[in-house]
């Protein structure tokens, strides 16, 4: 029976549900254009971080069900790619009214699920709903090219042609966004595709995936498997997916990426972040406190693009009395509170690990200046709340400074100079994102130029490019050739064809000849 009443969304009001039923919801798959339940016996809680509850069951899909998905996404690929790019392009336009139809829905869901504010779930919707957008009229990005008379009466033009069935796999901390970073922009360049959501909050995906069949998107081209370890292991290892996109950690990520390639798949893997933020002198105070803190606390630390690590260039004492100031005065609390600045982390191990790191620091010779490990928030005592943190006096052979840790954490550094501050963001291993605060566009320019991570901000602390651009992550941050959507997007979901013909009347007797063919 089909438990799970998808339509209007119910997902959104699942915690109340669960606690009136004992039976909690549990996630179907999509296979197909239809909504079915697993017949699987292992089931893993789905949980509200900020209270505990269990939101919904999702099932740890059995292999045959796997197939059944991948072999859906396949029978639908030839009259998919087939369809007029235009009509294509017309699913995402429906598609993104229908995201804004139900924008307040799926915030709601995200919050319940993951546990950020109402606020920032409605930006996680909104940044994806931008790559929808994009995707409305990406038809220009997957032209070919042509040149005349490349010989005599001979032309060669090449074709972009979609690659099959391609897959996702998601992290846990944009549960609208990364879904939309993948398959709005694979199926438009024509592809089908198997989704496999974060286990910790599969809610906005399957809101998601029901949004697009309501836009049009015929069965089968867009399924949804549920799962873990296993099923990431089976999208590596199927011969009938062609494409992996993933989005997560380095261990996952690294392991996906090797496994997919050997098989002759290719893999676009964004993976983790230690973004720093230089701070010169001469910066704008209060526009760079308020960065700093937005950028570091805003979804608990929880953002691959978060900046964790500050270093100040010169004296770096006003500066952090006036950063805790600020940060003592965000408002930690659940995510539906209309209140709340952060909310929980996602788990009681994301908890316990944030906060290990936080001792490893301490013990390792930094100065705590604010410490949220205690916090206790009124009514939702159950919930994996950290406070905001700060720790000052990092050096780089700490552990908290070479980890990630994705919590709501500030690190302090500091360093003579521009140079030494370069220097130090260049020996980290990770090359997601970084940015500078001055009012010299000397220093900016330095910066840009010698800086080495795939996103730069000049007093932008956040540099994530809208999707006409590509999310640009580098070094340990990213494996893979080609970038997240824009026309990297475009290009990864998308191979080449190039085609010569000739239309000349062919000139009689000149005989054959087996010498390779020339243009002279
Ligand atoms: P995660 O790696 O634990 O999980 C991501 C996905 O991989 C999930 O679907 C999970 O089921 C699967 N997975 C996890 N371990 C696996 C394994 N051993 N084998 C096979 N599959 C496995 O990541 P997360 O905790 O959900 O997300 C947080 C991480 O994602 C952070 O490191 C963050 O920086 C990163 N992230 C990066 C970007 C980016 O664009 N660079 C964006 C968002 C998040």
């Amino acid at each position: 029976p089909q438990i799970f009443a998808l339509k209007n969304c119910n997902l959104s009001t699942a915690t109340e549900q669960s606690v009136r039923h004992s039976d909690p919801l549990k996630v179907p798959n999509l296979i197909g254009g239809s909504f079915v339940n697993s017949q699987s016996s292992d089931f893993i809680d789905v949980i509200n971080p900020a209270t505990q509850q269990v939101v919904s069951q999702l099932p740890l899909t059995k292999h045959e069900e796997f197939k059944a998905a991948v072999s859906a996404a396949k029978q639908a690929f030839p009259s998919w790619r087939n369809t007029p790019i235009t009509t294509r392009q017309r699913v995402m336009l429906k598609l993104q009214e229908l995201i804004r139809r139900d924008m307040d829905k799926l915030a709601m869901n995200i919050t319940t699920e993951q546990g950020k504010t109402l606020k920032d779930a409605q930006g996680d919707v909104f940044r994806g709903l931008e790559v929808v957008e994009h995707a409305s009229g990406m038809a220009s990005l997957q032209m070919g090219e042509f040149a005349s008379n490349v010989s005599h009466g001979i032309d060669t033009y090449s074709i972009r042609e979609p690659l099959g069935v391609c897959a996702g796999i998601c992290p846990f901390n944009f549960p609208a966004m990364i879904p939309l970073w993948m398959f709005p922009v694979a199926v438009t360049c024509g592809n089908t595709f198997v989704l496999k959501p974060s286990e910790k909050d599969p809610g906005a995906s399957m809101m998601l995936a029901e949004l697009a069949m309501e836009a049009g998107l015929p069965n089968g081209v867009l399924n949804i498997v549920h799962g873990t370890n296993d099923i990431v292991n089976a999208i590596c290892d199927d011969e009938d997916i062609k494409a992996i996109s993933f989005v997560g950690s380095n261990t996952a990520g690294m392991h996906i990426y090797s496994r997919a390639s050997a098989k002759g798949k290719r893999v676009q893997s964004n993976m983790g972040a230690k973004n720093h933020g230089i701070v010169m002198p001469d910066a704008n105070i209060d526009a760079t406190l308020n960065a700093l803190v937005a950028a570091g606390f805003g979804a608990a630390g929880q953002r691959c693009m978060a900046l964790s690590t500050v270093i100040f260039v010169g004296d770096a004492t006003q500066w952090e009395n006036e950063l805790v100031k600020r940060a003592k005065n965000l408002k930690v609390n659940a995510g539906v509170e209309p209140d709340a600045d952060l909310g929980p982390v996602i788990s009681k191990q994301a908890k316990e690990r944030v906060c290990r790191l936080i001792q490893s620091g301490v013990e390792s010779g930094a100065k705590l200046l604010l410490d949220g490990r205690d916090i206790v928030v009124p009514g939702y005592e159950q919930g994996n709340f950290v406070g905001p943190t700060i720790l000052s006096g990092v050096t780089e052979d700490m552990e908290c400074y070479k980890e990630e840790i994705f919590g709501p954490v500030l690190i302090c550094m500091q360093a003579d100079s521009l140079e030494e501050a370069i220097n130090i963001s260049n020996r980290n291993k990770y090359g997601n994102g970084a940015a500078i605060f001055t009012s010299s566009g000397v220093a900016a320019r330095k910066f840009q130029t010698d800086i080495e991570a795939g996103q730069v901000g000049i007093n932008v602390p956040i540099p994530v490019p809208l999707p006409f651009f590509s999310f640009t992550g580098s070094k340990a941050s990213f494996a893979g050739d080609l970038n997240f959507y824009g026309k990297a997007g475009v290009n990864f979901y998308t191979q080449i064809k190039t085609v010569t013909q000739q239309w000349k009347d062919l000139p009689g007797g000149s005989g054959v000849s087996l010498a390779m063919p020339t243009s002279q």
